[in-house]
């Protein structure tokens, strides 16, 4: 194993036994936060700091009020079914499927007026090369760490997960068109399907409104793997400097939630970085086979950026030794908010051999370090190196 690798280990090992659970806005993310900030110092990183933003603890609130009001809706058509009660079931899920697709897209939207926003802070850390700065490249990953609710318990569950919420999505969508339609032409028969959406709707409801309430995830691979990856990388930066390239290597908080540390990130930085800065995320980075994203996003899929996915293939010709995949994100990562402000941006994880029959321990309490695979681990570390190696070349 090199020495990279061993650090990175021990990075994970801290981060997830010695800290543990670290959800979005806690004192264990500060604290992973400032443990960060130590080991930058310790690898010669002269210019680390905190910067604050205002994030959000939780990612189900916004789904639970949604779904809450389109089941509402839907009930109201069914078990009324006057014309006014069709027209507020349609209103309803209208506002329903409005709130959960600007919510998986990082939009406004009415529920988002319930959330508490809360003070957090994103650890950014500046490497400067050895030469005249020419690019930059920016490298993420998260402190945080996911809840462990019922929908992430089991691989059978994960194989649903995509069905599921394509099903609530068009559950709400159709509940606006048929109960709307109902109420303008009194096809009162159209009211009855309101009996197949209801369940599927009562169903999300009660998955969002329970998974809260459960604990934090020791998120040994999601993700102290690509922070434990990076805070190693800055080490060898020290000790071998890019040339032209300055490097910002940054954890952020609240990727779990909504990718608030990102965004506020981004608000602060992108104009200044430009369009040419390289933004990289390490999220999930030790376990299974080594893969970046060709789209992002849980409903609306926006497509990788050409640059990045180039890179992506040059990096890999460069490193036939590294078996790779590429393909489309499931859920959404760190790098979208990046995409979707047309950025060079690349999403690096890592999936298991056989994704329809391991979970990965994706968002249960089993992502421990014993999980994780070191040689995965180094294998990511190989790549992110070529891949910086290239953007300086
Ligand atoms: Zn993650």
């Amino acid at each position: 194993m090199d020495p990279y690798t061993r650090q990175a280990l021990e990075h994970i090992r801290y981060l997830s036994q010695v800290i543990g659970g670290r959800g979005s806005t806690t004192p264990q993310v500060r604290q992973a936060g400032e443990y960060v900030t130590a080991e930058l110092h310790k690898a010669g990183v002269a210019d680390v700091k905190f910067e604050p933003f205002m994030g959000s603890s939780s990612t189900y609130l916004p789904f639970t009020l949604a779904f809450f009001a389109a089941a509402i809706g839907s009930a109201m058509a069914v078990l009324v079914g006057n014309p006014t009660c069709l027209a507020l079931g349609a209103l309803f899920n209208f506002l329903g499927a409005w709130a959960m697709l600007a919510e998986t897209d990082f939009r406004f939207h009415w529920a988002r007026l319930a959330l508490k926003k809360v003070p957090t802070q994103n650890v950014v850390g500046v490497i400067p090369p050895s030469g005249e700065p020419t690019r930059r490249a920016v490298l993420f990953a998260h402190l945080d760490t996911h809840r462990t609710p019922i929908f992430y318990s089991s691989t059978a569950w994960q194989n649903r997960f995509g069905t599921l919420v394509t099903a609530t999505f068009l559950s709400m969508a159709l509940g606006f068109i048929l109960f709307g339609l109902a109420a303008l032409t009194g096809w009162d028969w159209l009211r009855w399907v309101g009996l197949i959406l209801l369940p599927i709707q009562l169903f999300t409801l009660w998955l969002m409104a329970t998974a809260d309430s459960t604990p934090h995830n020791p998120g040994a691979n999601d993700d102290a793997s690509g922070v434990g990856a990076l805070v190693a990388l800055a080490q060898r930066l020290h000790g071998e400097p890019l040339a032209h390239t300055e490097v910002v290597l940054l954890f952020t908080d609240c990727e779990e939630t909504g990718a608030y540390g990102i965004q506020a990130f981004l608000h602060k930085h992108a104009a200044q970085y430009g369009t040419d800065a390289v933004y990289v995320t390490l999220d999930e980075v030790a376990l299974g086979v080594l893969k970046w994203l060709t789209n992002d996003g849980l409903i609306i899929k926006h497509p990788t950026h050409p640059k990045a996915l180039e890179l992506a293939h040059s990096v890999s010709q460069a490193l036939p030794g590294i078996p790779t995949i590429e393909g489309p994100g499931l859920a959404y990562t760190d790098a979208l908010p990046a995409t979707m402000r047309g950025r060079i941006a690349l999403t690096l994880c890592t999936v298991p051999e056989d994704a329809s029959a391991s979970s990965g321990y994706w968002h249960q309490m089993g992502d421990t370090i014993d999980h994780i695979s070191p040689e995965t681990l180094e294998a990511v570390q190989r790549f992110t190196w070529e891949l910086l190696r290239q953007i300086d070349a």
